[in-house]
């Protein structure tokens, strides 16, 4: 199996050498924004501890981080007035995956709209902003 690889981009973001949108963090885990978002209110949320994907994830670090998973799905289909929800995770260059940091995407779905194609735009930090505010805002709203 491949190892996992310190210098990719979400292991900056979590030693803070990279800027994200940040949505939620605790001890375990943490939640930004896409910055390529194929629907309003694409998150991520991974775990702090190094896993490359769903196939090496340790079991602590995998339940935590979909437990955080649900939690924010909640909050980001109020904040976003959304329909429904599409999770969505790829392990392995086979599957799908870019980044080599285990992650979940949670994908805001609105009835008839399709997702956009995934690395389609950049979107700016100045758009960016108020979404995460949005979203942190809903988070907290849920309560513990
Ligand atoms: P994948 O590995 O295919 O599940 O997808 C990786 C995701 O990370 C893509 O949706 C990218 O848009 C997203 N991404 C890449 N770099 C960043 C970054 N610096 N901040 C936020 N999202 C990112």
């Amino acid at each position: 199996m491949s190892v996992y690889d310190r210098d990719n981009i979400f292991a900056k973001i979590l030693r803070g050498e990279v800027p994200s949108h940040k949505v939620h963090e605790d001890e375990h885990t943490l939640a930004f924004l896409d910055i390529m978002p194929r629907t309003l209110g694409h998150t991520l949320v991974i775990p702090k501890a190094p896993a490359r994907n769903l196939l090496d994830a340790p079991p602590d670090a995998l339940s935590r981080t979909i437990l955080a998973v649900q939690r924010i799905a909640k909050a980001a289909k109020i904040a976003f007035a959304a329909d429904g929800i599409t999770l969505s995770q790829f392990s392995e260059q086979a599957g799908g995956q870019v980044v080599f940091h285990l992650h979940f995407h949670i994908l805001p779905r609105y009835d008839g709209v399709p997702l956009l194609p995934a690395h389609t735009n950049v979107e700016s930090n100045e758009t960016l902003a108020p979404k995460a505010a949005k979203l942190r805002a809903a988070i907290a709203d849920l309560g513990t």
